[in-house]
């Protein structure tokens, strides 16, 4: 019988490289991406055709909008507001990903993936300054404190996730308190604080187009 791997896990087998959608799975052998690593299909292992520029550029749009679990009219309207601002396009459009309530709560250990994050955030489990935001696209700004809210504490999930974190791995402008189970934004994220394996001036010359 054929195992179900889940949507978001073809998309990395499909763009060869380890994308981590899927929380904790993503460090077992239960990673599809591990057990298997060349794309599905009866081709998967016969080597790709030629792909133009273009299909490049697209493909690398539709892994960043996988990895942060963004649809295309927001994602457009995200780097029409990064063209806006002074300095890199392709780098202002990660920071506002990053800068993603969703983003800090998975950052943060809260949540095993971002999607998992974003259901936190839309169930109204996290304060910001004490008061409760439930958009998931809300920007986060330096000094603000992120918090879970009380009664989730106790979340079997959030339990787990917050177990399996790695307080070394918390990027160094978050900071997490896990007694009080509240974050602080120290700094705002800079490109080289965002290690995923992203070109994102494919995505600029993609929109340029
Ligand atoms: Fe799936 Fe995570 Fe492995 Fe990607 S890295 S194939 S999302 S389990």
């Amino acid at each position: 019988m054929a195992r179900y791997i889940g949507a978001k896990c073809k998309i990395c087998r499909r763009e060869s490289e380890k994308l981590f959608l899927r929380g904790s799975r993503c460090y077992t052998d239960k990673c599809a991406f591990t057990r298997r690593s060349y794309p599905p299909g009866s081709h998967g292992k016969v080597g790709r055709r030629k792909v133009t520029s273009y299909a490049i550029q697209l493909r690398e749009k539709q892994k960043v909008k996988a990895i942060y679990g963004i649809l295309e009219r927001q994602f457009r309207k995200i780097f029409y507001d990064a063209t806006k601002k002074t300095g890199n396009p392709g780098a202002n459009l990660l920071i506002a990903l990053e800068r993603r309530i969703d983003n800090v709560v998975y950052q943060l250990g809260i949540a095993s993936s971002r999607t998992h994050a974003r259901q936190i955030v839309k169930h109204g489990h996290i304060l910001v300054n004490g008061k409760k935001v439930d958009i998931p696209s809300y920007l986060v700004k330096v000094n603000q404190t992120i918090k879970l809210v009380d009664v989730q504490k106790k979340n079997p999930l959030i339990k787990k996730s917050l177990e399996e974190r790695d307080p070394e791995k918390i990027v160094d402008w978050l900071k997490f308190d896990v007694e009080n189970m509240t974050g602080t934004i120290v700094k705002l994220p800079k490109r080289e604080d965002i290690a995923l394996p992203i070109q994102e001036n494919l995505i600029v010359e993609l929109y340029s187009k």
